[in-house]
């Protein structure tokens, strides 16, 4: 099936379309800047060729005109997309699985849009407004919380008050559900099924775990947004909750003010004062900056922690993979959180560690307790495969 994959955010729009019976991806790319001065579009096809193409997109509704005439005029017969798959970033309390696009899935995702303002508005707009240019065309909505949602209650449970919780819909959604399912799908095929209890490390500039058992998602450690958990790119991850009163109350901080520092101006980038970017960081240590090596060993040392506290969630484990940006091509981080580990019987070859490929691959030794793998991620594949799935 021949499926377009629409990723937006509240200026952006990142396409790309494949086939999921080959797995081929014909052409990606991504809108920037929508709605601002200086937009433009990146465009990529398959051969390698890229182009730059600024173009005025006051609306995501232009930008999604401009994707359609690139591909007619790349090439491909537009025509022949049969579904189209929309990422969205919080599906709250109606997306336990992906859904068909109709008037009514539609409002859900505006409906559950106050925990996720940036995200969710705009990925409606761009729902209905394909619906609206492309009528033949189904849709699909694939939620990145989908996958936490039927984790235990004693996992997703906030211990606030009940009346407070109900009213306002707080528990722990997660996200990154998209990319933690593929690694499961993807493990589980490459291992011939011998995966049992696996930790997905996604370390990307967002990042975050998930203790899948048998398929099954048993905690994460993003919580009702995708700032919990992790040390991440620009993002703080879990401080103790009364540091957002302390930073207003006494830091004369506003709401918005907290919101940027902890999402924005925080994680890598805070501690190591010189990027969020971990090549940077790297660099940094390599020179002797000590926030640079700082900022890493706080990496190491969080996920670290949370690995074992996602492990202790299924009481072991038995398998655990690195994805996403970092993870798939930072044989230093890799190292450096599996050395934390060592006292589980993690043990990494340190060879096969350093290996580059875009094929899934084992980096841990014969003889460790845990099988240690790196399986490159691939969203847009599984968002494509649920758009086949519910309407090829
Ligand atoms: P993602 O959000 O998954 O695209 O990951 C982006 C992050 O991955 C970047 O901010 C970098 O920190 C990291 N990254 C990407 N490529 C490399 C690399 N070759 N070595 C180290 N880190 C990398």
């Amino acid at each position: 099936m021949i499926v377009l994959v629409i990723n937006a955010g509240s200026s952006s729009l990142k396409y790309q379309l494949l086939d999921t019976t080959t797995k081929k991806v014909y052409a990606k790319g991504n809108c920037e800047r929508i709605g601002i001065d200086g937009s433009f579009i990146g465009h990529e096809e398959n051969d390698g060729s890229k182009q730059k193409l600024e173009v005025a997109l006051p609306d995501h509704k232009t930008a999604i005109k401009h994707v359609f005439d690139i591909l007619a005029e790349a090439g491909f017969d537009t025509d022949k997309i049969e579904g189209i798959g929309h990422r969205v970033v919080q599906g709250g309390w109606y997306f336990p699985e992906s859904k068909v696009v109709t008037d009514e899935t539609l409002g859900w995702v505006r409906e559950v849009a106050p925990l996720a303002p940036l995200h969710n508005y705009a990925e409606a707009d761009v729902i209905e407004i394909c619906r609206e240019m492309f009528p033949s065309i189904g849709n699909v909505i694939v939620a990145d919380t989908s996958f936490h949602y039927n984790m235990p209650e004693k996992a997703w449970r906030y211990a606030l008050p009940r009346d407070v919780v109900d009213k306002l819909h707080i528990r722990k959604y997660g996200a990154h559900g998209t990319s933690h399912r593929y690694i499961w799908k993807t493990t589980s095929e490459f291992l011939n099924g011998d995966v049992h209890k696996l930790v997905s490390c996604h370390l990307g500039s967002g990042a975050s775990l998930s203790a899948i058992e048998d398929g099954h998602d048993m905690d994460t450690t993003m919580g009702l947004t995708p700032l919990d958990g992790l040390i991440m790119g620009t993002r703080c991850g879990t401080i103790d909750p009364a540091t957002v009163c302390y930073l207003q109350r006494v830091g004369g901080y506003s709401v918005d003010e907290v919101d940027t520092m902890m999402n924005k101006q925080s994680g890598l980038l805070a501690v190591s004062g010189v990027s969020s970017d971990s090549r940077d960081i790297e660099a940094g240590a390599h020179n002797g900056d000590a926030n640079c090596q700082m900022a890493l060993d706080m990496f190491y040392y969080r996920t670290s922690q949370l690995i074992a506290e996602m492990a202790q969630s299924m009481h072991g484990f038995d398998t655990m993979v690195f994805t996403a940006g970092i993870g798939e091509n930072s044989a230093e981080m890799r190292l450096g959180v599996a050395k934390e580990l060592e006292w589980l019987g993690v043990k990494i070859d340190e060879k096969a560690n350093e290996v580059r490929s875009d094929e899934p691959r084992v980096i841990s030794t014969d003889d460790s307790k845990v099988k240690v793998l790196v399986v490159p991620t691939n969203e847009e594949l599984m968002i494509a495969l649920d758009v086949e799935a519910l309407l090829g």
